[in-house]
């Protein structure tokens, strides 16, 4: 017996879960959970015993507690509890012409973003590569249900990806090496962790990068965005540069627009300079901010959004307003606190 996951054991974990088996098994039920996405129960080319001991052996460390489906139906978001209790959330999102999920990279998250209604939940705990592995596949196996193929990840559920770079990046690896996703559809969203940057820059595997950036001066980022104060805006953009020199892939920037806060022409104009100052060619994603308990200021209206792409547009900058999926459930971007009760931190946020 093993102490690990389904999806967080290594080949060498289930050689030992399958000790006395002939070594084809090993290959064979490592096709099945990666390739053919099966339960060990439906692995039908194993004895009965061995799928049961399988199974047994390597438990699932998501529990599915609820799954709200929007009112299209193209929009899932699931809940799980982790075998501590701790409760997390995905959100898979049927496209006509593909099929994402985002997935979670902490029960909660420690960046105190005032807005954001997991920065209001506070932290819990890091996921590990394989709690972070099982929520791709598990949203895979239903879309695969629906004659769909998953084939896009993205980080931008609950927490920082980057302040989890060892489970997060073991857990890129494994879609890559294992579920067959490539690179290229792979993408890691953060707050601006510098270092966590850099070390993306290092790595084989060319991810996409997007940064939520929000504010493109220090004096209103460090009060919208408190891990500002640790890594400005001037070392974030240089990091962005290296990274889309070295890697060649375009970076995009993400906007939540507050009505009033960041959606103002000059907020447009100086986010156009920033990039020019840095030769960033990057992609700006404009969202409405979308409503959460804790916070009191509203997204701009559909119209002022318009208005700032073509702003920046006009400026040189390439924007697009991102589609909104999933508000009627609460799976809308910074909406997921997994049903935890989300109390104000604005001292937090502007610590
Ligand atoms: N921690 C990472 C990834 C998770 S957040 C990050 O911050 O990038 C995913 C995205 O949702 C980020 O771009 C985040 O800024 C954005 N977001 C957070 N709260 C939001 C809200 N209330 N409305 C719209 N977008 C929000
Ligand atoms: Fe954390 Fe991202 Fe939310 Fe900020 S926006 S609190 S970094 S999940």
């Amino acid at each position: 017996m093993t102490e690990t996951t389904r999806y967080h054991a290594t080949r060498e974990d289930l050689a030992t879960v399958l000790v006395g088996e002939p070594r084809y098994r090993v290959d064979q039920v490592w096709r099945g959970l990666y390739e053919r996405l099966e339960d060990p129960e439906e692995m039908s080319a194993l004895p009965k015993a061995l799928r049961a001991r399988v199974a047994e052996s390597l438990p699932l460390a998501l529990t599915e507690e609820l799954r709200r489906v929007s009112d299209g139906g193209d929009t899932v978001k699931y809940l799980w509890r982790l075998h501590d209790g701790r409760p997390i959330e995905t959100v898979l999102m049927l496209y006509p012409d593909r099929v994402t999920v985002c997935v979670s990279s902490q029960a909660g998250c420690a960046m105190g973003c005032g807005f954001c209604a997991t920065g209001q939940a506070g932290f819990s705990r890091h996921l590990t590569t394989g709690e972070i592995v099982e929520q791709v596949v598990r949203a895979a196996r239903d879309a695969k249900r629906m004659d769909r193929r998953l084939a896009n990840v993205v980080f931008m559920g609950m927490g920082e990806p980057l302040a989890n770079e060892g489970a997060v990046w073991a857990a890129v690896e494994r879609m890559h090496d294992d579920l067959g996703l490539s690179a290229r559809h792979i993408t890691i969203s953060t707050i601006g962790i510098v270092p966590g940057i850099r070390h993306l820059t290092g790595r084989q595997l060319p991810v996409n990068l997007a940064v939520s950036l929000h504010a493109a001066n220090d004096e209103l980022r460090d009060t919208i965005v408190p891990i500002n104060k640790r890594y400005p805006i001037d070392d974030l953009m240089r990091a962005c540069a290296d990274y889309l020199q070295v890697k060649g892939r375009r970076i995009s920037f993400e906007w939540a627009l507050i009505d009033g806060v960041n959606d103002r022409d000059s907020d447009a104009d100086e986010l156009a300079k920033l990039c020019r100052r840095f030769r960033l060619a990057a992609h700006v994603n404009l969202i409405p901010l979308n409503p959460t308990p804790g916070w009191p200021t509203r997204g701009s209206s559909a119209a002022r959004v318009r208005e700032f792409r073509d702003l920046l547009e006009r400026r040189g900058v390439n924007a697009t307003v991102r589609r909104n999926r999933g508000t009627d459930i609460d799976a809308a971007c910074g909406q997921l606190a997994a049903g935890q009760p989300v109390a104000l931190t604005r001292s937090r946020a502007a610590r």
